[in-house]
């Protein structure tokens, strides 16, 4: 495998990126660590002529509290004690991300936009021609669910569900000018694995804002994967909250690694403010949960054992979570 030819264009500030995206238009990828999008070249898959590098852009660094620099780096993030300490579910999931050399590189904006994953399209061209390509790249048909219409592709990032469960926002900035909007609106549900995001064309992820009550929400991300020291999630659940007594004051639950998009489900756990969180409690959320996501064949785990895993996960994210932890 070997990268094709490209152009590089390393811009040092924000508007000349934007111009330079304008200017490139549906002819560039951005590129932060590149330990998703290179190795997706290397297969050749969705090449484009142009890559404009986003490492010399510095309001896309830094990092506080209550802002991450999109291209703040993963390693960076987990040593930083702080943050450890505000956010533990975030902790939890920078722990999971791949393996510590991947984390030296990545970063945060990659890993909130990294591309779905499916194991037909995570393949090298040959392999991929072999079976007349699909509708992720270079082909027409899907072949997890036989149609022409949709991909399935999941995903496959761990940081989403964290960021979600502590009500995360994005500042983004591109041709039309610069918006916030709630993480979860970053991720398009009615898109999906190929429409997976609704960002619009040519913007950047600048950062991550979190909202001053997200620091000290008690939580734990528990990832379901094939080899713990290394694989992309299979499941990924994540909890956060805060509790008095034994009543819950605040919930939210995001489960990642199932379908084309990360989701949390406030309208299940919003009723529980105020109520004990008891087992039986916990036990009909985490079913309920697992009845409205359908992971399908594109991972190498069956689907119905990751179904059946995610009410386990869910148990045991909110038994961890809880001021007197598990039973
Ligand atoms: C062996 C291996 C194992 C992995 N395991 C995991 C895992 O377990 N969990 C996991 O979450 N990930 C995993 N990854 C995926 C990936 O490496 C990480 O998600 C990483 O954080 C991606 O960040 P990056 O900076 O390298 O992104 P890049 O590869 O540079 O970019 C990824 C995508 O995001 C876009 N992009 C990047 N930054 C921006 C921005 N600021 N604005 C707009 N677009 C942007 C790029 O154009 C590209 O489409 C794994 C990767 C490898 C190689
Ligand atoms: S889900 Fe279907 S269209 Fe999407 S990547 Fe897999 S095979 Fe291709």
């Amino acid at each position: 495998m070997h990268l094709d030819p490209f152009e590089l264009h390393r811009p040092t500030s924000l508007e000349a990126t934007v111009g330079l995206a304008r200017s490139l238009a549906g002819r560039f990828n951005y590129l932060a660590g590149g330990t998703d999008l290179l190795p997706n070249y290397k297969m050749h898959i969705n090449l484009r002529d142009h890559l404009i590098a986003l490492d010399r852009i510095p309001e896309l660094y830094g990092r506080s509290e209550r802002r991450l620099g999109a291209m703040e780096r993963l390693a960076d993030l987990e040593a930083d004690p702080a943050l450890r300490a505000a956010y533990p579910v975030l902790a939890d999931a920078l722990g999971e991300v791949a393996t510590p050399l991947v984390r030296a590189s990545g970063t945060l904006g990659g890993n909130l936009l990294v591309e779905t994953r499916c194991f037909f399209f995570n393949q090298s061209y040959f392999w991929r021609a072999s079976l007349g390509f699909c509708l992720k790249a270079d082909g027409d048909r899907c072949h997890v669910v036989p149609q022409k219409e949709r991909c399935y592709a999941t995903h496959s990032g761990d940081l989403a569900p964290a960021l979600l469960a502590l009500d995360a926002s994005v500042e983004l900035a591109g041709p039309d000018g610069r918006r916030t909007i709630p993480l979860g609106a970053l991720y398009d549900a009615e898109g999906d694995g190929i429409r997976r995001t609704t960002l619009r064309p040519g913007e950047v992820l600048v950062a991550v804002d979190l909202p001053a009550d997200a620091a000290g929400r008690r939580g734990r991300y528990k990832k379901l994967r094939v080899r713990p020291s290394y694989d992309f999630p299979e499941l990924g659940v994540a909890v956060a909250g805060r509790w008095d007594d034994a009543r819950v004051d605040e919930l939210r639950v995001a489960v990642g690694g199932v379908e084309p998009f990360p989701r949390r489900f406030d309208e299940l756990t919003d009723p529980l403010v105020g109520a004990p969180l008891d087992a039986g409690r916990i036990a009909t959320l985490a079913e309920e949960i697992g009845r409205r996501l359908r992971p399908v064949h594109n991972t190498f785990l069956l689907p119905d054992y990751r179904r059946r895993m995610i009410p386990v996960y869910v148990r045991r994210a909110i038994a961890e979570s809880r001021p007197w932890g598990p039973p």
